[in-house]
């Protein structure tokens, strides 16, 4: 780690002063600071005003809902999301997905919000600076060239954050609080271009994250070089609900192979009122498989990523099966 140069940190107490404190020129919304702490002192992320997130009541809160849905504060760590007796319960895909990141230090300081927020990744740019100054400036840092895709014109770092994929497959909205206060599926919020990639204008932030109310059964998997701790290779989530002797409106979900997550529509058709056997499941992965495009900017081979993805999604949904099987349906 490289020496942090000084910073301001302020500590808003409320919505109206945490919504100033952002709008100020150079301030960034500070979670647990588990990545940005890091990526300043990389030269990695800018900012001269961190604005915790820490302080504000309404974004440390898990509550339940009246119409049954929960409401999931960005300010949670993903330690609390993992062991949340509300997400165990209907959401467990969320809880597993919290608990893969990286390790229990870095859940109980990471924030949920941090995470669907956090900055993508790519071995050409998550270097030291001197190791960069090496190179030509890529798009991420302002240049017009892409050493992981040399014909892309738009940077293809990868979103890392491993809960993504698990609240899109559950179908989460997020809460935008800012000028343009809306509320937005998960899967909307990613641009696909890795230097810009989520759709938050200055001054806006990431305030809460809404879990469906009788959410679909739903399952998470991801494959990293080390299972100790490491960032995803590859991660998928699915999910569907039983109804009527079949399982119904399928949703599956690939990330960390590009700047967005990737929703596989060919294996949802596969898989819609189908009879999930082996073979079908093999099929679907191999679907997402063909679905997804890495490049060569993780820390594992492109083809080894790929046909992660297959076996992923494929398990994924084994464990969809194995929980009916559970349930005695
Ligand atoms: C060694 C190591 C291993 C890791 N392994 C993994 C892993 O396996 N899987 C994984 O997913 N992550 C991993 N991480 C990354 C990180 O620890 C987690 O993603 C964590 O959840 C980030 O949350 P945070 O609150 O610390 O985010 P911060 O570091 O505080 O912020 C991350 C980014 O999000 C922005 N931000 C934070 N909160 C908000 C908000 N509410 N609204 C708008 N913007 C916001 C910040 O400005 C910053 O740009 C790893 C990090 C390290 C150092
Ligand atoms: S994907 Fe390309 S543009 Fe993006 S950080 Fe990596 S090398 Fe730079």
């Amino acid at each position: 780690m490289m020496p942090l140069r000084p910073l301001a940190v302020v500590t808003p107490r409320g919505e109206e002063e945490l919504l100033r404190s952002l709008a100020v020129e150079g301030a960034v919304p500070l979670g647990g600071g588990s990545d940005l702490i890091p990526g300043l002192s990389w030269e990695l992320a800018s900012g001269d005003a961190l604005v915790s997130l820490a302080g504000v009541p309404a974004l440390r809160r898990t509550d339940a809902l009246a119409d049954g849905s929960v409401c999931l504060g960005a300010a949670v760590t993903l330690a609390e999301v993992a062991r949340h007796p509300l997400i165990l319960g209907a959401y467990p895909a969320l809880a597993d997905a919290a608990r893969a990141v990286g390790s229990w230090e870095l859940r109980a300081q990471g924030t949920i919000g941090g995470n669907v927020c956090l900055a993508t990744r790519c071995r050409f740019r998550n270097q030291p600076p001197l190791w960069r100054d090496a190179l030509q400036t890529c798009y991420q840092s302002g240049g017009d060239v892409c050493h992981a895709a040399p014909a892309s014109r738009t940077c293809v770092a990868i979103l890392s954050g491993d809960t993504v994929p698990a609240l899109a497959a559950l179908g989460a909205q997020l809460e935008i609080w800012g000028h343009a206060a809306r509320r937005l599926p998960i899967e909307d919020f990613y641009s696909g271009d890795g230097a810009h990639h989520i759709s938050l204008a200055k001054g806006e932030l990431l305030a809460a994250i809404h879990l469906p109310a009788d959410p679909p059964t739903a399952a998470f998997r991801k494959w990293r070089a080390r299972e100790s701790i490491d960032f995803p290779e590859a991660n998928a989530a699915v999910s569907a609900v039983w109804r009527e002797g079949a399982w119904r409106a399928p949703r599956v979900f690939v990330s960390a192979v590009g700047p967005a997550p990737v929703r596989v529509v060919a294996a949802e058709a596969l898989l819609d009122g189908a009879d999930w056997s082996e073979d079908l499941l093999r099929a679907a992965g191999e679907l997402a498989r063909k679905a997804v495009h890495p490049y060569d900017n993780g820390q594992l081979n492109v083809a080894g990523r790929q046909i992660a993805v297959r076996g992923l999604v494929a398990r994924a949904l084994g464990d969809l099966q194995n929980a009916r099987r559970e349930r005695g349906l």
